[in-house]
């Protein structure tokens, strides 16, 4: 019989809503606190900042699906759905008795899953009637998504990019400014909080600290500008649930239901989008599936953090999360995947966590490499370093079903393409790069600073 490499979903069967998975949850995330008043916050007190849907859907736990707009939909035709793929070349040179699928929401334009939340977040800032948006990104990939979904919807974007990464990743700040976005070095001269930096400190590289606060100044003073986030949000990893819900058709179409479904973590959208649809059979029916998320060693917050109440952002600006945390104070180490360097874990997939559905594995730095560049060589598309730590547990996972001699079916997301990282991939392969494992005793300082709300 003919085998099938790729499963495609028809234009018309692309889903026309994202699933909620707080609806189901049995045990709801805590809320986020005031940061002054220690309150419960509701969705107006988020107004200000970010755009009024997203706001409403941040603090959803009622409605279990909640329409994709028609405009995003017509937008997600560019790039889906995307395809589901048999790792056959990854099996056989396994010699796995295993069935691998990875859903790979690489061929997006922007090479990452960022863009479905992207194109969701600035079309609701364009029907709220605003003309500007705003954000900071550390790696790139956020800021390049939302140049990206700021064009089409025919809003200004200003991203602040952290000064080091900015120097160091031209082709993704040009990437940015193909798009027509603003780029500005961070610490910068055009925000309040940005000057009082660089007057104390003028050849200061920059942090996700500082560029998070000129964003949200940005969007605080400027009428008709609102900020956005990438990742960690409750809405973020709503949106990215469209990965899960085509994934679940395409398996159906090879005639398949995973036993693991595994995703990479830095604040828990790409995991919670491929996972959550699948989870919600767990939850609504007992079905048993193993949900796996991949930190990197080097920030394991899943694996070695603490549940507590944090602030999303280095300087203390944000709202107090009820999350796995290594602590706001945490400078993670320079590892490649810069996408993965997030001191906490989002507020949902938290919950979950710490309920029991669903588990995590650290990985070496090294580790993730050599599975990327496996994966590059049978399976042929060079994975985000990110994305490799996914492809890394899914290869454990692999090689224990080979262990134990019983099939299993394993489903991975590949995140996002390394086509703009290959300087990452140059130095694993001159003999560059180290592993770098969290001591104990960083974590302990880092976390005996948090205050004890729970
Ligand atoms: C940003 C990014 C990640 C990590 O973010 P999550 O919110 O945890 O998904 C993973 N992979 C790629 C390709 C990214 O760009």
């Amino acid at each position: 019989m003919e085998r099938q490499k790729r499963f495609f979903l028809e234009e018309r069967d692309i889903p026309r809503q994202w699933y909620n998975i707080v609806a189901d949850m049995p045990v709801k995330p805590m809320p986020m606190l005031h940061p002054a008043t220690k309150q419960p916050l509701r969705a107006e007190d988020l107004f200000p900042i970010f755009s009024e849907e997203a706001s409403r859907q941040e603090m959803n736990t009622a409605d279990r699906w909640i329409d994709i707009p028609d405009e995003v939909h017509e937008q997600y035709k560019a790039y889906r759905s995307t395809p589901l793929v048999r790792a056959y070349g990854l099996e056989k040179v396994l010699d796995t008795p295993a069935h691998i699928y990875f859903k790979n929401e690489s061929v997006s334009p922007v090479g990452s899953h960022k863009l479905n939340s992207a194109l969701a977040q600035a079309y609701y800032c364009k029907r709220e009637g605003l003309t500007n948006i705003t954000t900071e990104t550390g790696a790139g990939q956020w800021g390049t998504a939302l140049a990206y979904a700021a064009r089409v919807f025919g809003l200004e974007l200003a991203v602040y990019m952290v000064k080091v990464s900015y120097e160091q990743k031209p082709y993704r700040r040009s990437l940015m400014q193909t798009w027509g976005a603003q780029v500005v070095a961070s610490p910068s001269m055009s925000t309040k909080a940005g000057r009082k930096i660089l007057t104390d400190h003028p050849t200061y590289q920059g942090s996700l600290g500082t560029a998070i606060s000129e964003a949200i100044e940005l969007a605080q003073t400027v009428p008709g500008c609102k900020y956005t986030l990438g990742s960690v949000m409750n809405h973020v990893a709503l949106h990215q649930t469209i990965i899960g819900l085509e994934a679940e058709r395409q398996m159906e179409m090879a005639g398949e239901y995973p036993d693991v479904v595994i995703g990479c973590f830095g604040g828990g959208s790409n995991f919670s989008g491929i996972s959550f649809p699948f989870m919600r059979h767990t939850i609504q029916e007992g079905r048993k599936t193993r949900f796996v998320a991949a930190e990197p060693a080097s920030c394991p917050k899943l694996t070695r953090g603490v549940f507590q109440y944090d602030f999303g952002d280095e300087a203390g600006y944000t709202p107090l999360l009820p999350m796995f945390t290594l602590g706001h104070n945490f400078a993670p180490a320079h590892i490649h995947a810069g996408g993965l360097r997030y001191h906490g874990a989002g507020t949902i997939v938290s919950q979950l966590m710490k309920d029991g559905y669903m588990e995590a594995v650290d990985i070496l730095q090294l580790d993730s490499f050599k599975a990327g560049v496996l994966f590059a060589r049978t399976e042929g598309i060079v994975p985000a370093p990110e994305s490799a730590h996914a492809i890394a547990a899914a290869v454990n996972e692999a090689l224990k079903a080979k262990e134990e001699g019983t099939p299993k079916v394993i489903l991975f997301n590949l995140s996002g393409h390394g086509l703009i990282d290959m300087s990452a991939y140059d130095r694993y392969l001159s003999g560059d790069l180290q592993n770098y494992q969290l001591p104990d005793e960083e974590i302990k300082r880092n976390v005996e600073g948090l205050e004890r709300i729970i």
